[in-house]
């Protein structure tokens, strides 16, 4: 379809979605009767991260800008130093996308990596990267040398290091989670020494750090594999619900799958019935790659078709008519890799004050995904949570990391809610994130950590059976227990 016809169809697009969203602003405020707001104070001395509910305390913030080398080294000692003498927490952040205070110390000394250091070296065909390098950094780096980051999120905002600690994955396939693609990183352990760790070289410090919360000493730089950029061709699959789990896993293992998520419908009367299958294979031509893009034009738009949906069934439908009907058609075709991994967050980002976006993934066994759906169909509509988006990706199995989600492959299942900022939201949400953990355990499943912590703490046991080990290990390295945050003193500490 020419760039004009394009043009047009997206112009009617937004003026019927437009309209939708117009509908949804001049709607009442909630009222706070019987409840009380939960938007941030913005207190000094306080840090938050991406939820807005976890604004804490701290002692001391600062921001590293340094190249990895002995001024950061340094810097760091000196803040490991004053903490454990004056017995407060230190931990290091990124962007704080996580959702639970997961690089907060209460009380303690914050430290923020900001440097965008990122180095291809040819000989290992790897590259090197700053602990604190967003991942916009790095396909800036290699995209001009043809090639991209293997295992990213799905945004280009999170810090390198950061992904390693979560153990993020994404929409690559068929890959497994980001830790996989680290060769080697070097960290300054809790008791100051900088060491070099990786599969060969202490590999225990190297495997309790991959998906290990920040927990056991502040990384400083990484190596990673990379991954060859190239032209992509996308084909949408509209298919039943049902059917999904099946046409996903056979795509996965055509082996020709370079990219690949899938959606599911979530307007409330036929919740869960439908989905979408996206599927981007090596286009037939490769002779001219284009510079990596930032938003493509339909991400653009989808910001506001995605916002009106909060409180509006029929902008739901159009939202799902918009993206399964009027989105292929629409589709920019070909497309590089690392354009369609160069997406900010802030392409949806929720500009109402009164409202946080609130993340949740669950880790489905393919075979069981049916009954996850059936789950869902019980659970989340009759809450009063806004869920505006599902996307589902396929991981591969991790056997490295010892807080590992996904032991065997799994579908990861998205969730993306749109949540009003009060106590009776809130508690509503706890309990809903609580019923959908019973039940994706039930299946053989487990849930993601870096978002709300609203676990229990059996429930967290349950989904990661070696949460003791990774305690134990923690302790081993950190026995002063300095390195600490919310996830640490929401579930750990209590094992310790
Ligand atoms: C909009 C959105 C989209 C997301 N999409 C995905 C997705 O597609 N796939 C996915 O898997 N996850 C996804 N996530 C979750 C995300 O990957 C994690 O929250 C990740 O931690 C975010 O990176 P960050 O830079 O914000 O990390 P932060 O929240 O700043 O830190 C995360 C953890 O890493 C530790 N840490 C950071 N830097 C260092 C360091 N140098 N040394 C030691 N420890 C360190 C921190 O202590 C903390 O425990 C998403 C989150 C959001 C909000």
């Amino acid at each position: 379809m020419g760039e004009l016809t394009r043009r047009a169809i997206l112009l009617a697009g937004g003026g019927i979605i437009g309209g939708i969203a117009g509908a949804k602003l001049s709607a009442k405020k909630p009222s706070l009767s019987g409840t009380r707001s939960l938007q941030p104070a913005g207190a000094p001395n306080t840090l938050n991260d991406a939820s807005q509910l976890s604004e804490t305390p701290i002692f001391r913030h600062t921001v590293a800008v340094e190249n990895p080398g002995d001024v950061l080294v340094d810097a760091i000692r000196r803040e490991i130093t004053e903490a454990s003498e004056n017995k407060r927490a230190f931990n290091i952040g990124a962007a704080r996308h996580s959702m639970g205070g997961h690089a907060i110390p209460s009380n303690g000394h914050a430290m923020t990596f900001e440097n965008g250091f990122t180095q291809y070296r040819s000989r290992s065909n790897t590259y090197r990267a700053h602990a604190g390098a967003r991942w916009s950094d790095v396909i800036a780096t290699l995209d001009p040398l043809g090639f991209g980051p293997k295992v990213m999120q799905s945004n280009n905002d999170f810090g390198v290091a950061a992904t390693f600690c979560v153990n993020a994955h994404g929409w690559p396939a068929p890959h497994g989670p980001m830790g996989s693609t680290v060769r080697s990183l070097f960290i300054v352990r809790p008791d100051g020494e900088l060491v070099r760790c990786s599969r060969t070289e202490n590999a225990p410090l190297f495997f309790a750090t991959m998906g290990g919360y920040g927990l056991t000493g502040a990384i400083i730089e990484l190596e990673l594999d990379v991954e060859p950029n190239v032209n992509l061709e996308p084909t949408f699959l509209k298919i039943p619900a049902q059917e999904f789990a099946q046409f996903f896993v056979g795509a996965i293992d055509s082996g020709d799958v370079n990219m690949a998520y899938g959606r599911l419908n979530v307007d409330r009367d036929t919740f869960f019935e439908d989905a979408m299958l996206v599927t981007y294979r090596p286009a037939a031509d490769q002779s001219v790659i284009v510079p990596a893009q930032g938003s493509g034009t339909l991400s653009q738009l989808s910001r506001h078709v995605f916002r009106a949906q909060v409180n509006n069934e029929i902008a739901k439908d159009a939202r799902w008519w918009f993206e399964t009907g009027l989105g292929p058609m629409i589709s920019d075709g070909v497309v590089t890799r690392n354009s369609l991994l160069n997406e900010p967050v802030v392409t949806l980002d929720d500009n109402d004050p009164m409202r946080t976006d609130i993340l949740h993934e669950y880790f489905v066994p393919p075979g069981r995904f049916n009954d996850f759906i059936t789950a869902c169909q019980e659970v989340i509509p009759s809450s009063y949570q806004e869920l505006l988006n599902i996307t589902l990706r396929y991981v591969a199995a991790d056997s490295e990391s010892i807080l590992s989600y996904a032991p065997a492959p799994r579908i990861a299942c998205v969730m993306l809610f749109s949540q009003e900022l009060t106590q009776r939201a809130e508690a509503d949400h706890e309990r809903m994130t609580r019923d959908l953990i019973d039940r994706v355990l039930d299946l053989g499943g487990t849930y993601y950590l870096p978002y709300r912590p609203h676990a229990t703490l059996d429930q967290f046991r349950r989904a990661y059976p070696n949460a003791e080990k990774f305690v134990e290990e923690k302790k081993f390295y950190d026995p002063d227990l300095v390195f600490r945050n919310g996830f640490w003193d929401r579930y750990l500490a209590n094992m310790a």
